[in-house]
């Protein structure tokens, strides 16, 4: 699996993607890459250390991500990201947290001492969608809210079920107040969730121009950002 690449089509940073403690929550309907948790604190560690190897500092912007939440990063792989931010002058990082840890983030922005973008997995603002079909578990009611903790938020588009106006309606919430933002079109996966052709077909030409916006992308294959599998 690759875990390290650098994003230079726009918002120009190194990502990685780690591995961690299991995810808190464990039981999106839709998820099935959580298998990339394990409990052997020692083995994740040893991964991630030789993962962050990879990392530059070129472009002074990194992300990390994990199947999971920040949170479920080991303490030593924690800490060794906070040295290279150090050592390579990182001016900006980029992490990703479950709503159920939104108390929680300021822990994270005095532990690393660096601007971070918080991004939150929401798949769609719409709350019974989010909750009672993708079991998200990720319970606020309005945009406020989330913009309360998060700067940036993923959307899922394509899956059977979902309609062009719910589509419509989670992409106007993200543009008009987010700065940041990552769409995945849905890639089928050990789940049941399918893909809607037709659906995705329609929003690749309806919000083409997204292509060049600066600070939302938009992901084809969940492996664009060039780690995963
Ligand atoms: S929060 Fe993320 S990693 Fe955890 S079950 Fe949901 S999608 Fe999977």
């Amino acid at each position: 699996m690759d875990r390290y690449n650098k994003i230079i089509n726009k918002n120009e940073r190194e990502i990685v993607l780690l591995k961690s403690f299991p995810c808190v929550w464990g039981k999106c309907a839709f998820c099935d890459y959580i298998d990339d948790n394990s409990k052997d604190e020692e083995a994740v560690n040893k991964l991630n250390m030789e993962v962050l190897k990879n990392i530059t500092g070129e472009y002074g912007v990194i992300e990390v991500i994990n199947s999971g939440s920040c949170f479920e990063i080991p303490k030593t792989s924690l800490e060794k990201i906070r040295d290279i931010i150090k050592e390579k002058n990182i001016k900006l990082l980029f992490l990703e947290s479950h709503w159920c840890y939104r108390n929680r983030l300021q822990e994270m922005r005095d532990f690393f001492n660096v601007p971070i973008i918080f991004k939150v997995g929401i798949e769609s603002f719409d709350y019974n969608f989010r909750n009672n079909i993708l079991n998200k578990n990720a319970k606020f009611k309005t945009v406020e809210e989330v913009k309360e903790y998060f700067q940036s938020v993923c959307l899922m588009v394509g899956i059977k079920g979902q309609t062009k106006e719910l589509i419509d309606l989670d992409m106007k919430l993200l543009e008009e107040n987010f700065k940041y933002g990552t769409v995945n079109v849905w890639t089928e996966n050990t789940t049941k969730f399918k893909r809607d052709e037709e659906i995705i077909k329609w929003f690749k030409e309806k919000y083409s121009y997204l292509d060049k916006h600066e600070t939302i992308e938009v992901l084809y294959n969940n492996t664009d950002f060039g780690v995963g599998d």
